[in-house]
């Protein structure tokens, strides 16, 4: 009845857009799935539950940063980075604490997450670390609000100019394949290494098997398959 109505909501409200630039989130995903995004493979079907969680994320932002305009500290909301060929984002907030400036993301996980961040989760550092790149700031702060408890955990970032020329050489890497239409080799840490959870979540992982079916890939196609059978 009224939950279908709601689900229907969701996945209407979720229409693909046309990719034509990066965005700041891609910086940490794998560079096949990216590609697979630009060129409209085919991929799995929204899941509502998903999208209300992500709707639920929003809510935490606006309420944290509804506190933190009433402490006076915010500069800027929402600020797009300066306008350039390779990448379009938008920061949650530029601060002012102690006259200082800093770039401010403000990230919602689950239980689970949030008990074992020790760091800031690697995608979200180098997120952060753009976000200084293009404004030019020194200082970044991540802060993560436990979703089921309402808890929250800062971590202050400096800038890290050597990966923020890592991330970004990668990802003009990444927008040459685009451009020629080459599909991009799974990377290392993916395939085998620390980043292999990645492959359970990606919408894109059916597309991934009949393109790595198409290369010859038997090792990719071994792994993806056994992914695809435990889940
Ligand atoms: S299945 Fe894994 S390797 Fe393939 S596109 Fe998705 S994340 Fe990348």
């Amino acid at each position: 009845m009224i939950i279908e109505k709601i689900n229907d909501f969701y996945l209407t409200k979720k229409e693909e857009r046309e990719r034509t630039h990066f965005y700041i989130t891609d910086s940490g995903k794998c560079p096949r799935a990216v590609f697979f995004q630009f060129k409209k493979f085919p991929k799995k079907e929204d899941d509502p539950l998903f999208l209300r969680k992500m709707h639920q994320g929003d809510h935490v932002h606006m309420r944290t940063m509804g506190v933190l305009l009433s402490l006076g500290v915010v500069k800027a909301v929402e600020v797009e980075i300066p306008q350039q060929e390779i990448i379009n984002g938008r920061a949650d907030a530029i601060l002012s604490i102690n006259s200082e400036p800093y770039v401010l993301e403000i990230k919602s996980v689950n239980n689970y997450k949030f008990n074992n961040l020790s760091e800031p989760e690697e995608d979200h550092y180098k997120q952060i670390q753009l976000y200084m790149h293009y404004f030019k700031i020194n200082k970044g702060i991540v802060l993560y609000e436990n979703k089921d408890n309402q808890e929250l955990k800062e971590f202050k970032i400096d800038y890290d100019p050597g990966l923020v020329e890592f991330v970004l050489y990668r990802m003009k890497e990444l927008k040459k394949d685009i451009e020629n239409n080459n599909l991009p080799k799974i990377p290392e840490q993916i395939m085998s290494g620390p980043e292999s959870w990645r492959c359970s979540y990606c919408p894109y992982i059916e597309s991934c098997l009949k393109e790595s079916e198409k290369e010859g890939d038997f090792r990719n196609m071994e792994r993806i398959k056994l992914i695809l059978k435990e889940r």
